[in-house]
């Protein structure tokens, strides 16, 4: 009996881990502290959370924070956030920067025992060097002469920042990987974790393949495009004599339309193209959360990506048709009415204003369980100018949730009819939305987002801002009803004939009105 078959349909399709004992698994999502986690790093941390339930076994989150150009406090401080906000649940948090005396140390063991050598060949040399499969001239240098740059670049010498350590590994590999990579560089900025106590920091090739070893990682979850490197994480874990740990592969997941690299999301943020790292349009864990993205149709979502090798170049409807599925069954119903483009119906037996009248409907007709709403109903009420296009008296109309009203007069944009009580709903041709025209009709301005990128799939020689969308946002305003003033941010809602939406801004005052953000359902275009 393996306790671990149990386990197997936990997703289906996903591979079980090579050599994994129930009980003795350690996975780790390494996340660097250089921007807000995005789509794809949900993918990678929920793949590792998975494992390491499905074994029983610990999952480590570790900040690998070995570049101090590009990491910050407050990007460290947001993947905490991210993943509490994802709900994944780490068995603890550790810091590479907490190994750089270990790291260095290891550093010092290469070059004692000729695996590295200090080198100051200029980049762009070294990597025509690195194309040509040409040793450097330092190939050779004498450990102490190893030991004097060494020294000097982490001393924070002038001198040091010209030389960088490499490993003595293979010019001639067919694997560039191989070809005598960098280990460690000069950098004399402040570390946001170590503050200025270093001027050099490994490289994520040596301190990742050490650290892994030294928390008990048993299996690396690394993603495909890693695959040349592996050979080079194997080589350093054999050089330095520490215990190996399994590589497993899976496959990134991109989207179409979407760029996922920090580095130009960053751009993003910075040139004003986003409000910030949360904004709608984002890829980012935040983004698709304001976006409108239920928590567990992501996680279902991307675990069931997970089970594949194939590097998929996901369509974003697929992800929001599957989302509505989940939001569809909770999403209460509300009406609006376009601001603008309405005209008024007068229902000539219909309760005055003064009357104060409501008639009571289920908040979801599919699941009275949600409870009902009371919908304010008056003599005068606003449709929209699009549903009565065509309209001729004697017509029979459904306004939505309350009944036919058989049109007896039209005259230009005023129309004038009848409630019949008993009207046949099926008979009628036009059921549409409406609104009373009372004072406590509610501003409300739809935000419906699309695309940062115009372009599919952008290729390796495409410039992504050759490919930016100029119209990213459209508002509308609408009047809705007065039900909407109780909702909360976050809150989910469908208006009818419209659409889902999240709230963004609840309703403090007619001034700023409600702010609604459109939840994709999957079926428009380019979505
Ligand atoms: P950059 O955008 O600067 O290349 P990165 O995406 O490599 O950064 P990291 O913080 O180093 O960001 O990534 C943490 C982990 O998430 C890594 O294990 C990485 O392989 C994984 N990861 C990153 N992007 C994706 C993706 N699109 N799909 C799956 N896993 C990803
Ligand atoms: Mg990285
Ligand atoms: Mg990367």
């Amino acid at each position: 009996f393996d306790p671990s078959s149990l386990l197997d349909d936990l997703v289906p399709g996903m591979s079980p881990l090579e050599g994994a004992t129930p009980g003795n698994v350690v996975t780790r999502f390494p996340p660097e502290p250089s921007g807000y986690l995005h789509i794809g790093h949900a993918k990678a941390v929920l793949m590792n959370e998975y494992y390491a339930r499905r074994y029983k076994g610990r999952l480590i989150v570790r900040f690998d924070d070995t570049n101090p150009s590009k990491e910050k406090e407050e990007f460290q401080t947001s993947i905490l956030e991210d993943l509490d906000m994802l709900g994944v649940k780490p068995d603890v948090v550790t810091f590479t920067s907490d190994y750089f005396e270990t790291i260095r140390g290891y550093a010092l063991y290469m070059i004692e025992n000729g695996l590295a050598f200090m080198d100051d060949t200029p980049q762009e040399q070294m990597q025509k060097e690195r194309m040509d499969r040409v040793n450097s001239k330092h190939r050779d240098q004498s450990v102490e002469d190893c030991k004097k740059y060494f020294d000097l670049m982490c001393s924070g010498d002038e001198e040091g920042l010209k030389w960088c350590l490499r490993a003595k590994i293979d010019m001639s590999s067919v694997n560039g990987t191989m070809r005598d990579p960098v280990m460690y560089r000069a950098n004399h900025l402040p570390h946001h974790r170590a503050g200025t106590t270093f001027k050099a920091y490994p490289t994520y090739d040596l301190a990742c393949p050490i650290v892994d070893s030294i928390e008990g990682v048993t299996h690396a979850l690394r993603t495909t495009e890693y695959n040349d490197r592996d050979e080079q994480y194997q080589w350093i874990q054999s050089a330095l004599g520490l215990r190996r740990t399994r590589i497993h592969a899976f496959s990134r997941l991109n989207f179409m339309y979407t760029e996922l690299s920090k580095r130009k999301l960053t751009w993003f943020v910075e040139n004003g193209y986003v409000t910030g790292w949360d904004d709608a349009r984002f890829p980012t864990i935040r983004g698709v959360l304001r976006r409108g993205v239920d928590l567990k149709s992501l996680r279902a979502f991307i675990l069931s990506q997970g089970a594949s090798r194939r590097v998929v170049n996901m369509e974003w409807s697929k992800f929001w048709a599957e989302n509505k599925k989940e939001i569809d069954l909770r999403a209460k119903r509300f009406m609006a009415i376009d601001k603008t483009n309405n005209v008024k119906l007068t229902v000539t037996n219909a309760p005055t204003a003064e009357e104060n009248a409501f008639i009571s409907t289920d908040f979801l007709p599919k699941d009275p369980s949600f409870g009902k709403r009371h919908v304010r109903i008056a003599k005068d009420v606003l449709l929209e100018k699009i549903d009565v296009e065509g309209i001729v008296e004697g017509e029979n109309i459904v306004l939505m949730r309350w009944g036919v009203v058989k049109i007896t007069k039209v005259d230009g944009d005023n129309l004038t009819g009848e409630y019949i009580p008993d009207g046949d709903f099926k008979a009628a041709k036009r059921k549409i939305s409406w609104m009373a025209d009372v004072k406590e009709t509610l501003p409300v301005t739809l935000h419906e987002f699309d695309n940062l990128i115009s372009k599919a799939k952008l290729e390796e020689d495409d410039n992504f801002k050759d490919h930016i969308n100029p119209n990213t946002l459209a508002t509308t305003e609408v009047i809705g009803d007065a039900g909407l003033q109780n909702l909360q941010k976050n809150d989910i809602i469908q208006l009818e004939r419209r659409g889902y939406y999240r709230v963004d801004e609840p309703y403090i005052n007619a001034e700023k009105g409600l702010q609604l953000f459109m939840v994709p359902d999957g079926k428009s275009k380019s979505m």
